[in-house]
């Protein structure tokens, strides 16, 4: 990002935002693809687009107590931040994980402006969470921590103002608790102001799988371009949360091989194949540990090394920010790796991304590659603000013309300027450019 613009404002950001690494990354990777647009229009200078970005609308920061099971008083730290509502209502996942703070809500919900963007759909970009860990906890303390969470969000919430949904330790069951606690303190049923609901409830089929399939459906469009398919193809995908098990769902369906998976403490390597309904059985249904995956099974399970040491020909990062860094993208490189789509939020580090690209992988950035689970989340509110309920079918179709048209977006963009299947610069300067406009209008 050599133009001086860039350079200022990137300082700029350092000093008001000290200590948030992840923060700092996620601006400066936006940054690093921005120098020809800001060039070839002055006016985003002018009127300080860029600068009102980095700062978000509004940052909200609270306490939250609760009882665990031993009727003790524990206390964790509530974030939601609000980032840009310039092309609708804000609109975001909640984490819960022990890693959360300031820094992290930030770098996500920067990357969340620019994803909901390309989707085309009409949301703003936000984030929030809490540093609680629901590892190990009741689902009684998971309750009490959810409607505590809840008491005090709620009042910046609203269909029409801001839609939280999930995001790492928060699924359906978490929503539940949430939507809730919400009906309870307003007296509404307000459907449209949590995405990730249950079927009965206000959501919509395929919002579970959207994230995964989208991830997949977009890594099939960067293999079209180069006159290949899923068909046959040998895939790592890390992590096995909510992400991983539905990418895996739909690699399978499109005759892919998925070889291996991991959680944070190791990974499993299954030559024959992972087989999805036991992996579901064990995330979904017991909350278990892959370390008990291998057991009775043709597989094996690793506390050691790292995952993409495993040889594949498409490798995708569906963990978590930073999981695959310079020498894991060497060692895929290696190995022949055709195709990295990133399903998780960041995973791949900078250096990580430039070793991939320069050695001609195709490799599709979390906005663009994972943008379809908040897609679908705004389908959901689509068919909550009429009333509606959609058939599976129909719910997929549409999530495939979106991850259709956010590949076609990003590589029409990438072409434009001067830099064909670079979807780094296409994501960026596309999603960049239509919140850019809306601000000016
Ligand atoms: N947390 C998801 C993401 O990173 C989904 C957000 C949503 O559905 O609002 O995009």
């Amino acid at each position: 990002m050599p133009h001086p613009t860039l350079v200022a404002l990137y300082d700029e950001v350092l000093r008001r935002n000290p200590g948030e690494e992840e923060f700092h990354q996620a601006v400066r990777e936006v940054f690093t693809s921005l120098d020809p647009v800001i060039d070839k229009h002055p006016e985003y200078t002018d009127a300080a687009v860029l600068r009102r970005l980095c700062e978000p609308e509004r940052q909200i920061i609270f306490r939250v107590p609760w009882h665990d099971d031993q009727g003790a008083v524990q206390i964790n730290r509530g974030f939601r931040v609000e980032f840009s509502s310039a092309l609708g209502p804000f609109k975001g996942g909640l984490r819960f994980h022990p890693s959360v703070y300031l820094g992290i809500v930030k770098f996500l919900g920067f990357e969340q402006i620019f994803k909901n963007a390309l989707t085309g759909m009409p949301i703003g970009g936000a984030k929030g969470g809490s540093d609680f860990d629901p590892r190990g906890r009741s689902d009684g303390e998971v309750m009490r921590f959810c409607q505590s969470f809840m008491t005090e969000l709620y009042r910046y919430l609203g269909e029409y103002t801001d839609v939280p949904a999930g995001d790492i330790g928060v699924g359906g069951r978490e929503i539940g608790y949430l939507f809730g606690q919400y009906k309870r303190i307003t007296n509404r049923y307000e459907s449209g102001v949590l995405t990730g609901k249950g079927l009965t409830w206000g959501g919509s089929r395929v919002r579970t799988e959207a994230t995964g399939y989208g991830t997949v459906l977009f890594t099939q469009e960067m293999l079209r371009t180069r006159g290949q398919s899923l068909e046959g193809k040998r895939v790592v995908v890390s992590g096995s949360g909510n992400v991983a098990i539905y990418a895996v769902d739909k690699l399978q369906q499109l005759g892919a091989t998925v070889v291996a998976c991991s959680d944070s403490d190791g990974y499993v390597v299954e030559e024959g194949g992972l087989d999805l309904d036991a992996l579901r059985e064990l995330k979904e249904v017991r909350r278990g540990r892959l370390s008990d995956y291998a057991e009775g099974r043709d597989a094996s399970y690793s506390d050691r090394g790292s995952i993409w040491e495993v040889p594949c020909d498409i490798a995708l990062p569906c963990a978590t920010q930073n999981e695959l860094g310079l020498e894991d993208a060497r060692a895929l490189v290696r190995s022949g790796v055709v195709a990295v789509a990133e399903g998780a939020n960041m995973p791949c580090t900078p250096d990580a991304v430039r070793v991939l690209t320069e050695a001609g992988v195709l490799f599709g950035p979390g906005k663009a590659a994972n943008a379809g689970g908040v897609a679908t989340s705004a389908l959901e509110m689509q068919q909550n603000a009429s009333r509606d309920s959609w058939s599976f079918e129909h719910a997929e179709a549409r999530l495939t013309e979106i991850m259709v048209d956010v590949h076609e977006r990003c590589a029409e963009t990438a072409e434009e300027y001067g830099e064909p299947g670079n979807y780094v610069l296409g994501a960026n300067v596309a999603g960049f450019r239509r919140v850019a406009d809306a601000m000016i209008a």
